[in-house]
């Protein structure tokens, strides 16, 4: 009698170390002990069933290579491209687009005091004209 191996009509796999048919969904083999590694140590990607290949950089959570975004992201001083999830590109957006908002009007202000002091400048000269330098005699040579 021989064992072949293969892929049987029930869907289960066989054991790589001692070719017992298992489940997909198993751990490990009960007959021989062997880890299937796949099952045991992938972890899913949060927004789909593939194995997870790397993690997003906001909030640490697995991911599949095609549900990460990448965005560049300010970290108080320069920034760095980043792979995210959907909620942490969402909210990374988010604060890039508040910081452009708060850019603007951090540029507004600044225009309006400038204006503000040139104004008020022209409106003193007119108050009060230049007067000449005052002139100290040379000192004897
Ligand atoms: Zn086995
Ligand atoms: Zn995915
Ligand atoms: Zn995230």
């Amino acid at each position: 009698m021989t064992l072949a191996p293969g892929p049987s009509a029930s869907g289960l796999v066989p054991c790589p170390a001692c070719a017992r048919p298992l489940s997909p969904a198993a751990t490990s083999c009960p007959e021989c002990g062997h880890p299937m590694r796949a099952a045991a140590t992938a972890t899913p990607c949060h927004a789909c069933a593939a194995p997870a290949t790397t993690r997003c950089q906001g909030c640490g959570t697995f991911s599949c290579a095609q549900h990460l975004q990448r965005i560049y992201v300010w970290h108080g001083k320069g920034g760095a491209n980043e792979l995210r999830c959907a909620t942490c590109f969402a909210s990374a957006e988010a604060s890039k687009r508040w910081s452009v908002v708060l850019g603007v009007i951090a540029v507004t202000v600044v225009l309006i005091v400038m204006l503000w002091i040139f104004t008020s400048a022209k409106q003193r000269k007119a108050e009060a004209p230049d007067r000449p330098w005052p002139t100290y005699p040379l000192p004897p040579k």
